[in-house]
C-alpha cells in the first residue's frame, strides 16, 4: 500500500505543473492587452499625421485660389491707372497693388514651404506606418500564441486536475489541510530532501531526522525551518505516469 508521503509528493508534483500552467496563461493575457493598446495608440498617431497632409493640401489650395484672385486684382487695377485723371488717384491705385504684392507674398510663403512640411510629413507618415506595421504583427503573432497556448492549455489543465482529484481522495483531510495551509506561504509545500538538506529553503537536516525518515515513511516530516513537508530522496515521481495512472 502506498504511504500518504507517496501521495504528497505526487500532489506536489501535479501542483507544480498547474502552477506552470497558469504562469505561461499569466503573462500572455496582458502581453496581448499591452500589444492592443499600442496598435490604437499607432493608429492614433498615423491618423493624425495624415490629418496634418490633409490640412496641409487644403492651405495650398486655398493659397493658390487667393493668389489668382489677388493677380486679377492686381492686373486690373494696372489697368485703371491708365485711366486716372490725377495724381492722388494713380497714388492710391498703387498703395493699393503694394498691398496685393504683400498679401501675395505671404500665400507665396505658404506654398514655397508646403514642398518642405509635405515631405517632412510624409518621413514621419512612413515611419509611423512601419511602426504600426511591425506592431500590429506583433499582436497578431501573440494572439495566435494565446490561442493556441488556451486550446493546449486547457487539456492539460483538464488533465492535471483530474490527476489532483484522484490523489487528493487518498489523502487524509488534515493533511490536506495542512499541505494547503503550507501553500498559502510557498508554491512548493512538499519538497524532496537533497543532500540532507530540505530543497525548499537549503537548510540542513539532523542526520537523526534523515534517518527516521528514510525507515519510518508512514510519519509525515516538516522542515523545521521553513515548515514545508519533507520527503525521502529517493521517492521520485514521474508526474507524467502520476497523470495518465
Ligand atoms: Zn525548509
Amino acid at each position: 500500500m502506498s504511504q500518504q508521503i507517496t501521495f504528497l509528493a505526487r500532489l506536489a508534483a501535479v501542483d507544480t505543473q498547474l502552477d506552470e500552467l497558469h504562469d505561461e496563461l499569466g503573462d500572455l493575457p496582458a502581453e496581448v492587452k499591452a500589444l492592443e493598446q499600442e496598435v490604437r495608440d499607432r493608429t492614433l498617431a498615423y491618423e493624425k499625421t495624415l490629418q496634418a497632409l490633409k490640412g496641409l493640401d487644403e492651405a495650398r489650395g486655398v493659397a493658390n485660389v487667393t493668389l489668382a484672385e489677388l493677380s486679377d486684382k492686381e492686373q486690373k487695377l494696372t489697368q485703371q491707372q491708365f485711366q486716372v485723371k490725377n495724381n492722388r488717384e494713380f497714388d492710391a491705385i498703387t498703395h493699393e497693388v503694394e498691398h496685393i504684392k504683400q498679401q501675395r507674398s505671404t500665400h507665396e510663403e505658404v506654398l514655397r514651404t508646403s514642398g518642405v512640411k509635405e515631405e517632412n510629413l510624409r518621413a514621419i507618415l512612413d515611419q509611423q506606418q512601419s511602426e504600426l506595421n511591425a506592431a500590429a504583427s506583433r499582436l497578431a503573432e501573440k494572439e495566435k500564441e494565446l490561442e493556441h497556448l488556451s486550446g493546449d492549455h486547457n487539456e492539460e489543465l483538464k488533465k492535471y486536475l483530474v490527476a489532483r482529484k484522484s490523489l487528493l481522495a487518498n489523502i487524509d483531510d488534515t493533511l490536506q489541510t495542512e499541505y494547503e495551509r503550507i501553500r498559502t506561504f510557498h508554491r512548493e509545500a512538499a519538497v524532496p530532501l537533497r543532500r540532507n538538506s530540505c530543497s525548499g529553503c537549503y537548510s540542513a537536516i539532523p542526520s537523526q531526522r534523515v534517518m527516521e525518515m528514510k525507515y519510518n515513511r508512514e510519519k509525515i516530516y516538516t522542515c523545521e525551518n521553513c515548515g514545508r513537508i519533507l520527503f525521502p530522496e529517493d521517492l521520485t515521481v514521474d508526474v507524467d505516469s502520476v497523470v495518465e495512472g
